[in-house]
C-alpha cells in the first residue's frame, strides 16, 4: 500500500485524486503553481507545496519541480492525472530513477501508445481491428498521396504525438491534400515539439466509443465496459455516456476482448483507455490509446460501482485487482456535462471572473466533481473546466431527465458557462433518441446559435 502521494495536477482532478487518498488512508500532498495557490485541492489535502510561477511549462510540466516535492515531503509516489506530464513518458523514467512510483504504466509501454502510428500498429499486430492508413510516419506528401489513393478520400492528417483534437486535417481530395500537408507539419511542430504526421481513412457520421481496462501488475487485466463520447465539438469531448445507446452486450464483450488482448500484447499496467470509432453497423476501428485517467472516468465508476482512481493508486502499490471480468456488471446508465467557463453563443469563447455565488446541484442520482466555491477566481492559465456533472439512473432517459434538473439547478454566477447549450442538447431529439454521431454537435450548434439570434 502507498503512504504518501504528490499529486502533480491541478483542478478538479487533484481534488478528486485528494478524495481517492483520504478514503484509502494515504497521506496527499498537492504540488500547486502559484495561482492554484487558493485552489480547492489545496485546501483539502494533507499538505501542499508550490512548485513555480503560473506558466505551466515553469509548473506542472517542469518535473525537476515536481520530483523534488515528493521527495521533500516523504512522498513514495506521485499521480499526475490526466494532463500535463501524465502521458510523459520521460517524467516516468525521471520518478523510477528518483524511486518514486508513477502511477500509471511503465515508461515504455507509455512510449508505445504515446505515438499514435505506433499505438496502432501494435494494436493491429495483437488482432485489434484499426482505422485504415499509414503504417508509421509519412515520409512526405508524395507517400501521402500515394496511400490516399489506395483508401480513397476523404482523408485525415494527424501528428503522431498530438492530444486535445488538435492539428487534425481532413482533405476531400488531392489538391486538399497537397495544401493541407505542410500547414499541418508544421501546426504539429509548434504544438507538440514534432512534426510526424499519420495518415487515417476519414470516417463520416461515426461514433466515438471507448473501452476503459484496469491491469495489475501480476498479469491480470480486465475492461469496465464502454463510454459513448460522441458529442464533441472541434473534436473535443463534452458530453459522454455510459454504456454507449448502440453496443450491444455482444459488441461489447468482443470489443473488451480485443483491448485486454491488446494491453496484455504490451504488458500494460494501471488504468487505461483505449480508443475507437464505431460506424453505425457496429464495427469498429482502433484509434489511439490513452495511458491515463481520462475525464469522463466517473460515468464508468457509477455504472460499474468500481473506484477507478482507488483502484489506480490500489495497483501502483501492488495490490491485486481482485475484480473479474464476469463480476462486472453494467448496472445503470450514467451520462456526464463538461461545464467549461466559455461562452456558447459567442462560439465558446472563454470566460473568465470571480466565481460569485455556486450551487451545486443535488438530489437522487447526482454527483458533481469540481474544484469551484464561491469567492473563487479560476486562474486563465489553464484549461477551462470548472466542472464535471455526472447523472445516472436505470435508464438512459432517466439519467438525461436528471440531467436537464441539475444543470437548471446549477447556480454558477459571475462567470460564463457552457450550461445554456448542454441543457438544449438533452431535449434535442437526436441525442435523446441516442442517434447521435461525432459531427452531430456541430451541426445542432448552428441551429441553436441560429435559434438564439432569431429569440433575440
Ligand atoms: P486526440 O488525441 O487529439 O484527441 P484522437 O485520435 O483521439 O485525437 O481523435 C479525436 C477525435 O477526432 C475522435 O473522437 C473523432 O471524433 C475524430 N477522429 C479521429 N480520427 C478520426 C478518423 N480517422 N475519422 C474520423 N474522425 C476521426
Amino acid at each position: 500500500m502507498l503512504n504518501k502521494v504528490l499529486v502533480a495536477n491541478r483542478g478538479e482532478i487533484a481534488v478528486r485524486i485528494v478524495r481517492a487518498c483520504q478514503e484509502l488512508g494515504i497521506k496527499s500532498v498537492v504540488a500547486f503553481s502559484e495561482a492554484d495557490r487558493d485552489s480547492l485541492a489545496v485546501r483539502l489535502a494533507d499538505e501542499a507545496v508550490c512548485i513555480g510561477p503560473a506558466a505551466p511549462a515553469r509548473s506542472y510540466l517542469n518535473p525537476p519541480a515536481l520530483i523534488s516535492a515528493a521527495l521533500i515531503t516523504g512522498c513514495d509516489a506521485i499521480h499526475p492525472g490526466y494532463g500535463f506530464l501524465s502521458e510523459n513518458p520521460y517524467f516516468a523514467e525521471m520518478c523510477a530513477d528518483c524511486k518514486l512510483i508513477f502511477i500509471g504504466p511503465n515508461a515504455e509501454t507509455m512510449r508505445l501508445m504515446g505515438d499514435k502510428s505506433i499505438g496502432r500498429e501494435t494494436m493491429r499486430k495483437a488482432g485489434v481491428p484499426t482505422v485504415p492508413g499509414s503504417d508509421g510516419e509519412l515520409k512526405s506528401v508524395e507517400e501521402a498521396i500515394d496511400l490516399a489513393r489506395q483508401i480513397g478520400y476523404p482523408v485525415l492528417l494527424k501528428p503522431s504525438a498530438g492530444g486535445g483534437g488538435r492539428g487534425m486535417r481532413v482533405a476531400y481530395d488531392e489538391s486538399d491534400l497537397q495544401r493541407a500537408f505542410p500547414t499541418a507539419r508544421a501546426e504539429a511542430e509548434g504544438a507538440f515539439g514534432r512534426g510526424d504526421l499519420l495518415l487515417e481513412k476519414y470516417l463520416t457520421k461515426v461514433r466515438h466509443v471507448e473501452i476503459q481496462v484496469l491491469a495489475d501488475s501480476h498479469g491480470h487485466a480486465i475492461h469496465l465496459g464502454e463510454r459513448d463520447c460522441s458529442s464533441q465539438r472541434r473534436h473535443q469531448k463534452i458530453v459522454e455516456e455510459a454504456p454507449s445507446p448502440i453496443v450491444t452486450p455482444e459488441v461489447r464483450a468482443r470489443m473488451g476482448n480485443d483491448a485486454v488482448r491488446g494491453i496484455q500484447s504490451i504488458g500494460y499496467e494501471n488504468a487505461g483507455t483505449l480508443e475507437f470509432l464505431m460506424d453505425q453497423t457496429g464495427n469498429y476501428y482502433f484509434i489511439e490509446m490513452n495511458t491515463r485517467i481520462q475525464v469522463e472516468h466517473p460515468v464508468t465508476e457509477l455504472v460499474t460501482d468500481t473506484d477507478l482512481v482507488q483502484w489506480q493508486l490500489r495497483i501502483a502499490g501492488g495490490e491485486r485487482l481482485t475484480l473479474q471480468q464476469d463480476a462486472i456488471r453494467i448496472a445503470r446508465h450514467a451520462v456526464e456535462c463538461r461545464i467549461n467557463a466559455e461562452d456558447p453563443e459567442r462560439d465558446f469563447l472563454p470566460a473568465g471572473g470571480e466565481i460569485e455565488f455556486y450551487l451545486p446541484p443535488g438530489g437522487p442520482g447526482v454527483r458533481v466533481d469540481s474544484h469551484l466555491y464561491a469567492g473563487y477566481t479560476p486562474p486563465g492559465n489553464y484549461d477551462s473546466l470548472l466542472a464535471k456533472i455526472i447523472t445516472f439512473g436505470d435508464t438512459r432517459d432517466q439519467a438525461l431527465d436528471r440531467m436537464r434538473r441539475a444543470l437548471s439547478e446549477c447556480i454558477i454566477t459571475g462567470i460564463k458557462t457552457t450550461i445554456p447549450f448542454q441543457l438544449a442538447l438533452m431535449d434535442d431529439p437526436v441525442f435523446r433518441s441516442g442517434g447521435m454521431h461525432t459531427g452531430y454537435v456541430a451541426e445542432l450548434l448552428q441551429h441553436w446559435k441560429e435559434s438564439r439570434s432569431v429569440a433575440r
